[in-house]
């Protein structure tokens, strides 16, 4: 057996050449440890295929031979997803080498891309021809678009535009077999059967290989208004919301809610920030409106849902932003706050769903869940609008992170993810499972829903090679 696969990983090297292997242990660093360094893996091989044929010839030889792939985007996952585990039997491929844009459509509005274009590049790219491809978010610049789809990754525009497997027309995956199918049509209507794509947006790499996509674009917007808002509690948040975006003509596009907490985390460890308003708040909202035909004055329309937000109590304080660098600055704060809490020592992550009306529930429940755990700094802020927070759970100043981690991680989160559980909601909002909360899955996903997934890896994926240890 082991002989069998020593010699289908020389098939390999010689299918993908010198340049399409990483050999060097130097390089071959990153490529192991996951973005959060949690997990610290092995391979037998590193391998980085050109094009989907020869994505195709490898995944014929590993499914002969009985050796597992863990595909890899970006390898910014906060899961553990895209970690090889076992130095003899798993194959990391990476698509970092498949970064072609085939094709833009400006009279459908379609770019077909191959899986390891950079999220920033796809959006460049749409650009480019003056349309815009609305997937957004803080590892924009390393992500890929097949690693953002087998996440089905959020971000910052999921209120206006979905998430990823919204933003999708079609497919090319390469199955576990090697066969390939072709869905790279970009139709618009097509009920021919089951969608078969969906199926592979959200699976983490456990179905198959993404190498393709065509992907929906938008026009570009042409005016947007952003505002840092103090607002009442999380109740006054959720009004605010819902009353932007009638006054609006749905062009919110971000509501993003942060803590005071999070934000003195931000104002104390990242450099080039300060606080837009003179006071501190218990709570704030990230606002941006944006729309690709001048509706009036974009600028008129927001200032009237802060007026009226602030008529009604709701609103307490708040800045628009004059200016471009001003928007990046209350962009930077919401976005720093993995950073900052990374440098305060880490954080125990949590990424959790609920209906948007029963956010102020939750985040009223909440804290005494994790008070009877154990004395906790928390981080709490995330994209409100989407139902979405990251209840981010931080050591008391003082006390050491790893012992932190070690003694409470695990009994924190099930602590966070049981009371969205509770309440109907989800315990992996937009990061995914991967290895990280498998337990969780088996814990808390419905039973009926379980035995419908397993169903469907057995079907697709019989013999188990496709990115084995993660989901399941
Ligand atoms: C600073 C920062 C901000 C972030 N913000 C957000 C956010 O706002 N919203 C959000 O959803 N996520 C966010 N993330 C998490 C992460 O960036 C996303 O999950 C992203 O979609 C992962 O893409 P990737 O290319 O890095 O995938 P990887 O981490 O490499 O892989 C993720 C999963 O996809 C699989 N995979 C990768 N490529 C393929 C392929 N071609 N075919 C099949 N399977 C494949 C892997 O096996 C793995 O299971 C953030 C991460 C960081 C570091």
């Amino acid at each position: 057996m082991a002989g069998l696969r020593a010699a289908a990983l020389e098939r390999i090297r010689e299918i993908a050449g010198p340049s399409g292997v990483v050999d060097d242990p130097g390089q071959q660093a990153a490529y192991l440890v996951d973005e959060r360094r949690l997990y610290q893996g092995e391979a037998a091989l590193i391998v980085r295929p050109a094009s989907t044929d020869e994505v195709s010839r490898i995944l014929t030889i590993c499914h002969e031979a009985g050796l597992a792939v863990v595909p890899q985007g970006g390898n910014t996952g906060y899961c553990g997803a895209a970690t090889p585990d076992d130095p003899d039997r798993q194959v990391l491929m990476s698509f970092a080498r498949m970064n072609r844009i085939r094709d833009v459509d400006p009279v459908g509005f379609t770019m077909t891309v191959e899986a390891g274009v950079v999220l920033a590049r796809a959006q460049a790219a749409a650009a480019e021809h003056e349309l815009f491809f609305p997937l957004s978010m803080g590892s924009e610049g390393s992500c890929q678009i097949g690693g953002n789809l087998s996440t089905n990754a959020g971000g910052l525009a999921v209120l206006k535009y979905g998430t990823a497997r919204e933003l999708v027309l079609g497919l090319e995956v390469v199955l576990p077999d090697g066969q390939v199918l072709h869905g790279l049509k970009g139709l618009r209507k097509d009920n021919t059967g089951y969608d078969l794509k969906q199926l592979f947006m959200g699976a983490e790499g456990t179905l198959g290989v993404i190498t393709a996509a065509v992907l929906k674009l938008y026009p570009q917007p042409t005016e947007r208004q952003t505002a840092w808002l103090a607002v009442a509690d999380a109740d006054a948040a959720c009004r605010l919301l819902g009353a932007a975006r009638r006054i609006s003509g749905d062009c919110v596009t971000s509501f993003e809610y942060v803590s005071r907490a999070s934000l003195a985390l931000v104002l104390a460890h990242v450099e080039g920030v300060s606080n837009p308003l003179d006071q501190t708040y218990d709570h704030y909202v990230l606002m941006e409106m944006s729309a690709a035909v001048a509706q009036g004055s974009l600028r008129e329309v927001m200032e009237q849902a802060l007026e009226r937000g602030m008529d009604s109590g709701d609103v307490l304080d708040g800045a628009i932003a004059e200016s471009g660098p001003q928007r990046a600055g209350l962009w930077k704060l919401r976005e720093s706050i993995p950073e900052a809490e990374k440098k305060y020592g880490g954080a125990v992550k949590h990424d959790v769903s609920v209906l948007i009306s029963r956010i102020p529930e939750y985040l009223a429940a909440a804290p005494a869940r994790v008070a009877a755990l154990t004395d906790c700094y928390l981080s709490v802020y995330g994209h409100i609008g989407d139902g979405n927070l990251h209840y981010n759970l931080l050591p008391p100043a003082g006390s050491d992170p790893d012992s932190f981690r070690k003694q409470w991680a695990a009994r924190l989160s099930q602590a966070v993810h049981g009371l969205a559980a509770e309440m109907d909601g989800s315990f992996s909002a937009e990061h995914g499972v991967g290895k990280l909360k498998k337990g969780e899955l088996q814990r808390l996903k419905n039973p009926v829903d379980l035995a419908v997934m397993r169903a469907l890896k057995q079907a697709l994926d019989p013999r188990g090679i496709m990115n084995p240890g993660k989901l399941f």
